[in-house]
């Protein structure tokens, strides 16, 4: 599909890396080439589309501008991307940014069929992963309240863009026994107050919000948080307060005071307390961190492969931003699986707050 000269002058131009997962090599889009998303992933024969972005709605009087058509109401899970495909034998789990994801690829067959891409090997089946044992996020879906699940939303095929419509792959999940993400039904734009309804229950189980998709040719896409999950985003990115952009906050704020102003409630006293609440129990448990030594997260996941931990740890070492340095506490055989726990220090919240301790002058 793409020559060699091509390839070579995307990596000069800084646009694609190679990389590789075991013995098999892929490039991957650092940057949107030649209409290929960001996150795509290119090898012989493959191309494995990256995810889109999905743009926010900030208020769901907001829907009636922006969707035309029907849309269907999908629960927005909160946990990390993964597409997972087939090439050769073998089945991988790539992340949003299109590296291979070892942990993932360990435990995809704890959630899919593999028969399934024996049925249909183009297929790309994107979805959510969540739950307290995974690698990346700290927060996890109260849909899974211990260990880690997986969540379909999405099927595309190899070597296109665009996804299968919501119907179908609902119906195709059930053939094969895929878990997939709840849906809350099929909605005219005109029909907002019961959109309302299904926000507001979502948000009182601390769920994280929906994503609309229209049900129709252009498939328009649009996400809706809760409240809830501003908060609970606030409560858990304050732990690591000074590693985080400060727009990270400030648009959390801005969106949970539109929530409620939109929302209408009438408990605004409680959300006060539960705002300060998301602020400054992180910050005073941080305080604590720091008082006896660092500021860390602390993260444990299972393993079928002791050589998928080691190549986790490898990763995590070469991720930059908001990801702080990774320190290994032990990789043992537990229950049947490989059990890695790791730390990552958050550092420049533990120096403010040493520095501070210490009695700095600043
Ligand atoms: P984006 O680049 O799309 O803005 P982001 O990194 O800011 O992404 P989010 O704000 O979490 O991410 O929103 C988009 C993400 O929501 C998707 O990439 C997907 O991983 C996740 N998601 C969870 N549930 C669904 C769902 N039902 N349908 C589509 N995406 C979902």
């Amino acid at each position: 599909m793409f020559s060699e000269s091509d390839i070579r002058a995307a990596i000069a131009e800084k646009k694609a890396k190679r990389e590789t997962f075991g013995r098999w090599e892929y490039l991957r889009l650092l940057h949107e080439w030649r209409g290929w998303p960001r996150g795509t992933l290119l090898a012989d024969g493959v191309v494995v589309a990256g995810y889109p972005k999905i743009g926010r709605i900030q208020t769901l009087a907001g829907i009636l501008s922006q969707f035309h058509a029907p849309f269907w109401v999908e629960e927005k899970i909160d946990g990390y991307n993964v597409r997972i495909f087939r090439v050769g034998d073998a089945l991988y789990a790539a992340t949003r940014g299109g590296l291979i994801c070892p942990f993932t690829t360990d435990r995809l067959g704890d959630w899919i069929d593999p028969a399934v891409f024996s049925v249909h090997p183009d297929w790309i089946l994107c979805g959510e992963v969540t739950g307290p044992e995974t690698p990346y996020v700290e927060g996890a879906s109260p849909l899974v309240p211990q260990g880690v699940g997986f969540f379909l939303f999405d099927i595309a095929r190899q070597g296109t863009e665009g996804f299968f419509p919501a119907e179908e792959r609902r119906a195709l999940a059930e053939t094969f026994g895929l878990p997939a993400a709840p849906s809350y039904g099929r909605i005219e734009p005109k029909e907002s107050a019961s959109l309302r309804e299904i926000v507001l229950r979502l948000d009182a189980e601390g769920r994280e919000g929906v994503v609309l998709k229209e049900d129709s040719p252009r498939n328009l896409r649009a996400k809706y948080v809760t409240g809830s999950a501003e908060l609970a985003d606030i409560a858990s990115m304050a732990q690591r307060y000074l590693d985080v952009p400060p727009e990270y906050f400030t648009e959390r704020v801005l969106r949970l005071a539109l929530f409620l102003e939109e929302m209408k409630r009438s408990d605004r006293q409680e959300w006060n307390r539960r705002l300060g609440e998301a602020f400054l129990s992180s910050l005073q448990e941080r305080i604590a961190a720091a008082r006896q030594g660092r500021c860390v997260g602390t993260f444990c996941c299972r393993f079928h492969a002791r050589e998928n931990a080691l190549r986790l740890l490898d990763s995590l070492g070469q991720i930059r931003g908001h990801e702080g340095e990774t320190r290994l506490i032990s990789l043992q055989e537990e229950g049947g699986y490989w059990v890695l726990r790791f730390q990552k220090l958050y550092r420049s919240t533990t120096g403010f707050l040493r520095n501070a301790l210490g009695g700095s002058l600043r």
